[in-house]
């Protein structure tokens, strides 16, 4: 099969600034194999690079594992040489778009998934000043749902964000701090963000801070919004390891490797009685409409990676006020513009 790999520098409408700090452009790389396509993204928190990607689509490993029946989706999986998340996650996707357009389906169709089924996005506010912060509120005040990044830099400046989007929209709120507390500062804050009746609160602590996650179940107050893990979280693997700490995980392709290995996440959590979440990067509709086919058997959808994205080459799942509607063209049903 043929596989072509070409870098792609996203650029966004405006800075998007987290706990990790801030960018005013991502970079992501388009993996084609045959007519199918997929995207790797590029987070500058994590340690994958453009070349390492562009290295593990071009290797001969790679290009063997193939063979040439795209109807035989478990089997090329399965071959896949060993390589970081986010490439392997391109090379996913595009089998998976490959063997939908040969079968001649969408890819949630395939999987028996009612579209209908898919709940609402929520919509991301990098972290800002105060009086700009409130602005972009107003710009987005009628979306059903924010997701306010947190991690401002003290605690009252991170309840401050949540006060000021509180005042400015009906809207549901959650919040993501990016792994910018301690478990004391946690212990602190959530118990003052509940009362304002947060949807989620997604990645406290620090990635590996196992021993603070179970300090948190058993510290907080009985009642607390539920306690998503994302950087805490990239396969099934860590989901073990939460399990009884968190309350939930946000699986996102470019952590796990793709969309068969977010497929197994979303049933070992639902065995452990977690709640699930899907979240994207800052990325081409590409990948956020991959995850998209995954979004009827989840709680949470954060797939608004795309939005602020200037310069994205292609158009797929639409967004209507948070509303996600799944393309019902074959495979991931994307169309380059
Ligand atoms: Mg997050």
């Amino acid at each position: 099969m043929k596989i072509k790999a070409e870098p792609l520098t996203l650029s966004l409408r405006t800075p998007f600034r987290i706990a990790h700090g801030t960018s005013t452009t991502r970079q992501n790389v388009l993996v084609r194999i045959e007519d199918g396509v997929g995207v790797a993204a590029i987070v500058p928190y994590y340690a994958t690079t453009v070349d390492d990607v562009i290295a593990y689509a071009r290797s001969p490993q790679l290009a063997e594992s193939l063979g040439d029946d795209p109807a035989m989706l478990e089997d090329m999986l399965d071959r896949l040489p060993p390589g970081p998340a986010p490439a392997r996650a391109a090379v996913d996707v595009a089998l998976h778009d490959l063997w939908g357009k040969h079968l001649g389906m969408a890819l949630w169709r395939l999987w028996g998934l009612n579209p209908g089924r898919a709940p609402l996005s929520s919509y991301t506010l990098g972290i800002a000043e105060e009086n700009e912060f409130r602005q972009k509120v107003r710009e987005v005040h009628d979306l059903p749902i924010l997701k306010i990044k947190l991690g401002a830099g003290s605690l009252d400046r991170d309840e401050a964000l949540v006060r000021i989007a509180r005042q400015e929209t009906a809207a549901r709120l959650c919040v993501d701090a990016n792994a910018a507390w301690t478990v004391e500062e946690a212990l602190a804050i959530i118990p003052r963000l509940a009362t304002y009746d947060l949807l989620f609160i997604e990645q406290p602590l620090a990635q590996h801070d196992l021993d603070g996650w179970r300090q948190l179940a058993s510290r907080l107050p009985a009642e607390h919004p539920p306690l998503i893990a994302d950087e805490s979280v990239h396969d099934a693997q860590d989901i073990l390891k939460l399990a009884g700490a968190a309350d939930g995980i946000n699986i996102k392709l470019a952590k796990c490797g793709g969309l068969r290995e977010a497929r197994r996440m979303i049933a070992l959590a639902r065995t452990l009685g977690m709640k699930v979440m899907l979240g994207c990067m800052v990325e081409s509709s590409v990948g956020v409409t991959a995850a998209g086919h995954l979004a009827p058997l989840v709680d949470y959808a954060d797939l608004d990676g795309n939005l602020t994205v200037d310069n994205d080459p292609y158009q797929g799942m639409r967004w209507d006020k948070g509303k996600l509607e799944l393309p019902i063209l074959p495979g991931l049903g994307v169309v380059r513009q």
